[in-house]
């Protein structure tokens, strides 16, 4: 069964169909890329799977069950997180803190008890440990680079013990270094943690995707194995125009 398979999903702004009846299929354990040409859909699409934009028409399935209805906050419960911007809100906060507190969110409680905490701090050690931020705990978070606050997202996403991730750009504004931790990062997460995510820089979509959707013009152009996207001619040509096509797709 897929962990996702969004069916028909559509949403329009205006006269503009910025998400046009999208099938996509997630399968367990993957690495899925989603890529496209700037103004594709692909964040509109993120955000209609996450519930932080309702679809105008089509269905949105979490390991077989219809989420369509549900918020954001649901979904969540359910298994499905994204890395959010929530490094800038705790800015006076140092990074266990930080996750200290995604960890409690997820257990259901803003406070908790005093014997309970350092079940908290241990997991919060753990999940930075993960994301390869051991060391840096009691940095304040303004004072962490930039990839280091992107790891630090992921170890918020990675607090409600996900089994579908979701990363819009993770990879925005990184530098070379940055990136190849991340990419580290993700290749190293468990298995039992599917990921789908929206990356610009192709060569860290084809190190670490087992599975490409490409959209344009707000539907998919094409599904398949990275070697299939690859080669296809219809891919290319969706990137015409961008200027950048030739380094885009030729080895
Ligand atoms: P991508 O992430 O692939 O670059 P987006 O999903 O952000 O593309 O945008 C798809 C299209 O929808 C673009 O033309 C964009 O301008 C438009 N769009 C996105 N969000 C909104 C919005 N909230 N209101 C109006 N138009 C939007
Ligand atoms: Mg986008």
């Amino acid at each position: 069964m897929s962990v996702l398979r969004c069916a028909g999903l559509s949403r329009s702004f205006g006269a503009l169909q910025a998400v046009d009846a999208v099938d996509i299929e997630v399968a367990p354990g993957a690495r899925h890329a989603l890529i496209g040409p700037n103004g594709a859909g692909k964040s509109t699409l993120f955000k209609l799977i996450t519930g932080t934009m309702k679809a105008n028409a089509g269905t949105v399935a979490l390991a077989g069950s219809d989420v369509t209805g549900l918020s954001e906050v649901r979904r969540c419960r359910l298994g499905m997180s994204q890395t959010l911007q929530h490094a800038s809100l705790f800015a006076s906060m140092t990074a266990v803190q930080t996750v200290e507190l995604a960890v409690q969110r997820h257990a259901g409680r803003i406070s908790v008890l005093p014997r309970r905490r350092p079940q908290v701090r241990e997991r919060a050690e753990q999940l930075l440990g993960d994301t390869g931020l051991a060391g840096r705990e009691h940095v304040v978070v303004p004072s962490l680079s930039h990839g280091e606050r992107k790891q630090l997202e992921v170890a918020l996403a990675l607090a409600c013990r996900p089994t579908l991730l979701l990363l819009d750009e993770p990879a925005a504004g990184m530098s070379p270094a940055e990136r190849a931790r991340l990419v580290e990062l993700l290749a190293g997460l468990p298995a039992e943690i599917t990921v789908l995510f929206v990356e610009h820089d192709l060569d860290l979509v084809f190190a670490l995707a087992d599975a490409v959707t490409v959209l344009h013009l707000g539907r998919v152009l094409l599904s398949g194995s990275p070697d299939e996207v690859r080669a296809s001619d219809a891919v290319r040509e969706a990137y015409l125009g961008t200027g950048r096509r030739e380094e885009l797709f030729l080895p």
